[in-house]
């Protein structure tokens, strides 16, 4: 048995099997459920494939579901994610965008292979594909597979020694800038809100995101420290900030003792970025 932990009323960062998490929208909707939670984001990287199956469990478990998206850009060499809350799904300028970065996704594993090939790995398309069951493909599925074959014993080890940022079979994707994951889903008349900040400290660019558009900070997540939590508190108050939290749940094994629900906010924190994006 996992030891107990306070839980929270809602997670508002998980993934599921439309990008890199290992539960399906219903398998995820039916833990939060199991669990006591009232309500979660699905967040899942460059796609929102998993909303209508999270709705329609949410509607069967009584689980409030928040819509969202995870969005990778870079600035200063430094991963900037911006989730997009309550976005426009039908937006055609949205999906189109959304279909651009899943497609240099898609190139930059062909990359990985060929690094991994020139090293005397061979792991071919398809077995990188037995581990994505969604339509946004990413780095932990390549992980997984190095994990089955026995070439690394964690997902974590397949990132330090192969395909994390400096390791031998390392290629990096195209990239929006932050101002531009912004737009894009302002857009799309969603919430903008900046994800973990304190993981690579990223303080000193939330003015300018401010102009561009950011709406939230999530100030509660499971790579934060406390120090992290108080500051960007504090930074969320001085900018009139909306402060969100989840745990970035990812399932078990990909990301080992990142519980469901451990990290979140209170449910009245879904109300509040729906008021916005109302507005938006
Ligand atoms: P990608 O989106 O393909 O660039 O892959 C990044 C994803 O890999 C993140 O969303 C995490 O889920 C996962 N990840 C990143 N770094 C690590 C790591 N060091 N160990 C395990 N998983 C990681
Ligand atoms: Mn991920
Ligand atoms: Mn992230
Ligand atoms: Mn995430």
């Amino acid at each position: 048995m996992d030891s107990a932990y306070t839980l929270c009323e809602a997670d508002l960062h998980c993934h599921t099997t439309a990008s890199d998490g290992l539960l399906t929208p219903t398998e995820l909707v039916f833990l939060a459920a199991e669990l006591g939670l009232k309500g979660i984001g699905i967040t899942d990287h460059d796609t929102i494939q998993g909303w209508q199956e999270a709705e329609e469990a949410g509607k069967k478990y009584q689980i409030q579901i928040l819509r969202g998206i995870e969005i990778s850009t870079e600035w200063q060499g430094k991963e900037v994610h911006i989730l997009g809350y309550e976005v426009n799904g039908s937006s055609d300028h949205f999906n189109e965008r959304l279909r651009d970065l899943r497609r240099a996704r898609e190139q930059r594993m062909l990359k990985i292979l060929a690094r991994l090939e020139a090293q005397g790995i061979h792991i071919c398309v398809a077995e990188v594909q037995r581990f994505a069951q969604g339509e946004s493909i990413g780095r932990p599925h390549v992980a997984h597979a190095l994990m089955e074959r026995g070439i690394v014993s964690s997902i974590e080890e397949g990132f330090e020694y192969y395909i994390g940022k400096g390791a031998s079979a390392y290629v990096p994707r195209y990239q929006l800038t932050p101002e531009e994951g912004i737009e894009l889903v302002r857009a799309a008349c969603g919430v903008a809100v900046l994800a973990h900040p304190g993981v690579r400290h990223l303080e000193a660019g939330i003015p300018a995101w401010v102009k561009a558009g950011l709406q939230g900070i999530e100030v509660v997540h499971s790579d934060h420290k406390p120090e992290d939590e108080k500051l960007f508190r504090a930074i969320a108050q001085e900018y009139h900030l909306l402060t969100t939290g989840g745990s970035d749940f990812h399932g078990e094994v990909r990301k080992p003792g990142v519980k469901l629900g451990r990290w979140g906010v209170s449910l009245d924190v879904i109300q509040q970025i729906l008021n916005l994006a109302q507005h938006n």
